[in-house]
C-alpha cells in the first residue's frame, strides 16, 4: 500500500483560511483514499519549535488532531495519528540525511532565506528543517505529501536526497512523487486562497496582528459575523467576481462558495445584477457563523482521551515502520 503523509504545524489557533485551504482539502483527500492508501497524519511538533509557539504545544497538538475529526475525517485502520517527537527515528534519520545533503542545496531553500531574514542570529533549526521534513517523508516511503506551493522546493530536495542516498548506498528509500504529480493527485485547480478581511489585497494569515483581518476557528459565531460585516469592500456598488478590481467582494463570494459548498460560478450567478453589499455580507456572515457553530459543537464532543487512544495506536504503528526504515538506512551507511 502506498502512503499519503500530512502534517500541519500547531503553533497557534487556525484561521478560516488555514481551515478551508489546507485542513478541509486534506480531510477530503483522506476520506477519498483511505481504502487504498495508508494515511499518516502527524503533528510536526519538532518543526513547531523552530519558531514561537502560542500557548501550550502539547495541548495545541491534541487540539489540532481533534480538528481533523471535527472536519469530518472518517477513521479506519489505515489512518494513523502520531506526534513527530514521539517517533525518535525522525531526528535520527534527519542526522543521517544531514550528512548526505550539501550546504549549497540547503542554503538555496527560499523558506530558509525568508524565515531567517538573512540574519546569522536565526536558529539552526530554521536552516535544517527541510532535512527533517525529508526524514518525515522518507521514513514511511510516502508517495504523496499534500502541500502548498511554499513547500514545493522541499519536496524536490527530498527527492534529490532519496535518489542520492539510493545511488550511493543502495536502494533504501521510495522517491516521493514530483510536485506536478502531487498537485495532480490533490486534484487542485488553483487552490483556495482566502483573503484578509481588512486588506483584501493580501491573503488571510494567522500572523497578521489586526484581529478584524482574520477569522479564527475559535471565534464565537457572533464575533465572526461582526468581522464579516465590517470587511473592506469598495465603492463600485456592483457585485462582481473580480479579484483585481473588487478583491473584498470577490473574497466574500469565494468564502460563501466554499463554506456553503456551492460552485463559485453558481454564487456569481446568484448575485449577478445585485448591488447591496450589506445583503451579501449578511449572507456570508450567516454561512460562516453556521460553519463555526457546527464545527465548534463537533469539536466540543471530542475528548482528549479519544485522541490519546488514537495516538497510542498511531505511534506504535509509526515507530514500527520508521524504526525498520531507519535500520535499513543505518545498515546502508555502515552504522549497523
Ligand atoms: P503564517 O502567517 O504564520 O505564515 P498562515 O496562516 O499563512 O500563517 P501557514 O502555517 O503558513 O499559515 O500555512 C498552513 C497551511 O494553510 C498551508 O497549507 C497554507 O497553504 C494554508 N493557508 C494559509 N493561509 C491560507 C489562506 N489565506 N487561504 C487558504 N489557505 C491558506
Ligand atoms: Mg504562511
Amino acid at each position: 500500500m502506498k502512503t499519503i503523509l500530512t502534517g500541519i504545524r500547531s503553533n497557534s489557533e487556525m484561521t478560516l483560511g488555514n481551515y478551508l485551504g489546507a485542513l478541509l482539502p486534506m480531510v477530503r483527500l483522506a476520506n477519498e483514499h483511505s481504502d487504498e492508501y495508508q494515511i499518516n497524519i502527524f503533528v510536526p511538533d519538532l518543526h513547531s519549535i523552530i519558531s514561537d509557539v502560542d500557548g501550550d504545544l502539547k495541548k495545541n497538538s491534541i487540539r489540532s488532531l481533534k480538528y481533523y475529526l471535527a472536519s469530518g475525517l472518517e477513521l479506519n485502520e489505515n489512518i494513523h495519528f502520531y506526534r513527530q517527537s514521539y517517533v525518535p527515528a525522525h531526528s535520527e534519520l534527519c542526522w543521517i540525511l544531514d550528512c548526505v545533503a550539501t550546504m549549497g542545496e540547503t542554503s538555496r531553500m527560499i523558506q530558509f532565506k525568508e524565515k531567517s531574514n538573512g540574519q546569522d542570529s536565526c536558529n539552526v533549526g530554521i536552516f535544517n528543517y527541510p532535512i527533517l521534513m525529508a526524514a518525515d517523508i522518507l521514513l514511511y516511503d510516502a508517495t504523496y505529501v499534500p502541500i502548498g506551493e511554499d513547500q514545493f522546493q522541499h519536496i524536490e530536495l527530498t527527492r534529490n536526497l532519496a535518489t542520492r542516498f539510493n545511488n550511493r548506498f543502495g536502494e533504501t528509500f521510495t522517491v516521493p512523487a514530483k510536485t506536478s504529480d502531487q498537485v495532480k493527485f490533490m486534484g487542485e485547480e488553483d487552490g483556495i486562497r482566502i483573503r484578509d478581511l481588512i486588506n483584501p489585497e493580501k491573503k488571510m494569515s494567522k500572523s497578521t496582528k489586526a484581529e478584524n483581518s482574520k477569522i479564527m476557528m475559535d471565534d464565537s459565531p457572533e464575533r465572526a459575523a461582526k468581522k464579516i460585516m465590517s470587511a473592506t469592500t469598495d465603492s463600485l456598488g456592483e457585485i462582481n467576481f473580480d479579484i483585481k478590481n473588487q478583491p473584498g467582494i470577490s473574497n466574500l463570494m469565494l468564502i460563501e462558495s466554499v463554506v456553503s459548498n456551492t460552485s463559485l460560478s453558481e454564487v456569481v450567478e446568484n448575485w449577478k445584477g445585485k448591488t447591496r453589499y450589506g445583503e451579501l455580507k449578511k449572507k456570508v456572515a450567516e454561512s460562516v457563523s453556521g460553519l463555526l457553530s457546527d464545527f465548534q459543537n463537533r469539536l466540543g464532543q471530542i475528548t482528549d482521551e479519544q485522541i490519546l487512544d488514537l495516538l497510542k495506536e498511531g505511534e506504535a504503528y509509526a515507530n514500527k515502520i520508521a524504526n525498520q526504515k531507519l535500520l535499513e538506512a543505518q545498515k546502508a551507511f555502515g552504522l549497523r
